[in-house]
């Protein structure tokens, strides 16, 4: 599959919407600012692939940037969303599908300590408001979170943050703390950063500060500063935070129910006192929630002191597309082993086909994400966020638009995670090695 290299309806509708809105997109990776071309703008998905405006068919590896696990337009998501519309599209009062979504992550989670959830419309509003209650909680204002991590752009998270930080021009790798223009130094003081996978540095920097730290905030596997495995040691590390008195957050805002029907915390043994979702959670529509156990969440309003509401939370058909997707892989638990074949075979084919053309290359995976990055890592593999920051941008950057011109649409940026779903099979796998071989000799 090869789409030819113009694309006059996106480009012209490019153009339209940097008259209407900054940059012409409404979220930055978007705008393909680190891979350069123009974003192709997408008229329809189906499964594995996203129609264009130009009616050029792609390879989709972005899934939405998590949600769709299931491939675009799933039937059982599309007929789920269509019946919860028969019957009006929000009330501002409780609804059963509330109820029902609710009782099922609480089912799913239990064993990582989740007795309540309480549903938001995005990922950010979910770790703003987990921190909020941990602050509440403990009394203390200041928290912990790992370079390059992002926990979306509530203000004080946007400090050495993760994922489109890491490539605008604002806010350049190896800058310091706060990432973006607008928010305080006052307020990002309160932010205290700390190295992914370095477990020394987090126990020195408890047994200085831990006295004011509310919460840790991480990514329990990071995808934001493309995938990084934490490692047994750097975990250990973060369960002992706790003897501090500060509360564990771990934001699975895009590896819940990815990584696992109980998420990274169930796959790799992470026992968190609040979770943060959204992604997969609102399968494609906009939701995030927050959970953990009942002493700590019933201090949230209206149970608790701690306040936070939504116009649109607990949206019915946002409700309904969480249900019916997290109900699929729940009736399918065998699709989670069928993604991680996928993953891994795409893994072993992109380092073959790189090391064929003699283009170095590092790759991370775990479940059905992953990064190729472009360099040799010293010790095999990429762990910690300074060596993913000595990837080559610009090799990344060539591989992406060769790989875009045939067909196959890839993060733009070097610095995410990819997200393959269950409608990815050997036909795809093929034509994405495919691309890749004749990308990587271009390369050379
Ligand atoms: N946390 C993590 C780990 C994320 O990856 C993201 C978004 N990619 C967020 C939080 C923010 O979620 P949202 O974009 O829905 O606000």
């Amino acid at each position: 599959m090869t789409t030819s290299s113009s694309q006059p309806i996106s480009e012209a509708l490019f153009a339209r919407a940097r008259q209407v809105t900054p940059g012409g997109v409404n979220s930055p990776v978007r705008a393909f600012g680190s891979v350069g071309g123009h974003p192709h703008f997408i008229a329809s998905a189906d499964g594995a692939y996203l129609t264009n405006a130009d009616g050029q068919r792609l390879l989709d590896y972005i899934g939405s940037w998590g949600p769709m696990i299931l491939g675009h337009n799933h039937p059982g998501v599309r007929e789920a969303v269509a019946e919860a519309l028969q019957g009006g599209t929000s009330f501002g009062a409780p609804n059963e599908r509330e109820v029902l979504l609710a009782e099922k992550v609480v089912e799913l989670t239990r064993e990582q300590g989740v007795e309540r959830v309480r549903f938001v419309n995005s990922g950010t509003e979910a770790t703003m408001s987990a921190l909020r209650l941990a602050r509440g909680v403990t009394g203390r204002s200041h928290i912990v979170k790992f370079r390059g991590n992002y926990h979306g752009h509530a203000d004080g998270l946007l400090v050495e943050a993760g994922s489109g930080l890491l490539t605008t021009a604002e806010g350049g790798l190896g800058e310091a703390a706060p990432s973006s223009a607008g928010v305080p130094q006052e307020y990002a003081a309160l932010t205290l950063v700390s190295e992914y996978n370095d477990p020394a540095a987090l126990d020195t920097l408890m047994q200085q500060r831990g006295h004011d730290i509310a919460a840790v905030i991480f990514e329990p596997v990071v995808g934001n500063s493309g995938v990084l495995i934490p490692t047994p040691e750097f975990l250990a590390a973060l369960h002992r935070v706790r003897d501090h008195g500060a509360l564990l957050i771990a934001d699975e805002v895009m590896t819940g129910f990815r990584l696992s029907l109980q998420g990274a915390c169930g796959r790799l043994g992470i026992q968190p006192d609040l979770i943060t979702w959204g992604k997969i959670i609102g399968g494609g529509l906009p939701v995030g929630a927050y959970g953990g156990r009942a002493e700590v969440m019933e201090n949230v309003s209206p149970s608790g002191p701690v306040y936070q509401a939504g116009t649109l939370s607990g949206n019915p058909l946002a409700m309904a597309a969480g249900l019916a997707t997290l109900g699929e892989l729940q009736a399918k638990p065998e699709l989670y082993e069928q993604l991680e074949r996928y993953t891994a075979a795409l893994a072993d084919g992109l380092k073959a086909a790189a090391q064929e053309a003699g283009v170095p290359l590092s790759v991370n995976h775990i479940g059905s994400m992953l990064t190729a990055f472009h360099q040799e890592a010293p010790h095999g593999s990429v762990q910690t966020y300074q060596q993913a920051a000595r990837s080559d941008t610009a090799a990344f950057a060539g591989w992406f638009r060769a790989m875009l011109r045939q067909g196959v649409y890839w993060a733009p940026s070097q610095f995410e995670s990819i997200f393959v779903s269950a409608a990815h099979g050997d036909a795809e796998l093929n034509l994405t090695l495919d691309a890749a071989r004749r990308a990587y000799a271009e390369l050379k």
